[in-house]
């Protein structure tokens, strides 16, 4: 079967020093048909570690590299937007920016009008109470409906990716399952709208040891009539490429997936699992 990654990053995201030809070489070598360079483009923090001028060398770079590789493997132009729908300004101007191939959005901030606000990565989740962790994983998937609703994307981005921290950098043993009607709601809404499910694989052999989003909600997705998967490394290394794939598609397979998707030009193509 055909691998395509479509969430990495390179040198040109304010998190990552991989230059683009490493990574390239590194989905070559896992056997990756294409992979798409999904630069950050954080819009509340767009002027100071994500701008314009690295979205597009990124994308200018994939388009002669892509080229150079002759069809080796593709090299697909992408962004990936967190907070859209808190700086649409930003946004606006970073999709203006290029034809890209694929559109991500993802919410790595929450934005809590009751309590708490702050990016995941950055916060001490050690010192909220329990009452606090649920009131910022309800604030979190609030700002995941409005991220789906104000933003173009092609791709909703690892929905759960908040207990990447909360419990596998903290180990606060968060349960999903008191939202599960949130999260029904964003299953809806993404299959109502065609925007594909991301399996991002970042956290399978991590602290975390499950993909973004798990089992439990991908059979739900399922049941839904769900059918547009794209696989997703997140890598921001080489060494992270297609990471947990075999594994991704092996457990797709056992729910019943029979295909997952790879974009180019904003089209999903359905490759087999
Ligand atoms: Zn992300
Ligand atoms: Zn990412």
């Amino acid at each position: 079967m055909k691998l395509y990654d479509m969430h990495t990053h390179t040198a040109f995201s304010h998190d990552s020093v991989c230059p683009m030809e490493e990574m390239a070489e590194a989905q070559l070598a896992k056997g990756v048909s294409g992979f798409a360079a999904t630069e950050h483009c954080d819009c509340l923090t767009f002027s100071r570690c994500d701008n314009g001028n690295a979205l597009l060398a990124s994308c200018l770079a994939a388009e002669q590299l892509d080229k150079e590789y002759g069809g080796a493997i593709r090299i697909f132009r992408g962004i990936e937007i967190g907070e859209g729908f808190l700086a649409p300004e930003n946004m606006r101007h970073a999709l203006s920016l290029y034809d890209y191939d694929i559109v991500i959005g993802s919410v790595h901030y929450v934005h809590n009008p009751n309590g708490y606000s702050g990016y995941c990565a950055d916060t001490d989740f050690s010192v909220f109470s329990h009452e606090e962790l649920m009131q910022f994983l309800d604030a979190y998937l609030n700002n995941f409906m409005l991220m789906l609703k104000n933003t173009p994307c092609d791709v909703m981005a690892h929905l759960t990716y908040a207990l990447r921290y909360i419990n596998g950098k903290y180990g606060r043993n968060m349960d999903l399952c008191v939202f599960s009607d949130k999260i029904d709601d964003i299953l809806r809404y993404i299959i109502d709208h065609g925007i594909a499910l991301e399996v991002n694989t970042s956290g399978i052999d991590t602290a975390y040891g499950d993909f973004f989003p798990d089992e439990r909600i991908l059979r739900r997705y399922q049941d839904f009539g769900g059918t547009l998967l794209t696989l997703g490394s997140d890598a921001h290394t080489a060494e992270r490429a297609a990471v947990g794939f075999r594994r991704a598609c092996a457990l797709l397979k056992q729910i019943g997936f029979t295909q997952y998707y790879y974009f180019e030009k904003r089209r999903a193509i359905s490759c087999d699992l």
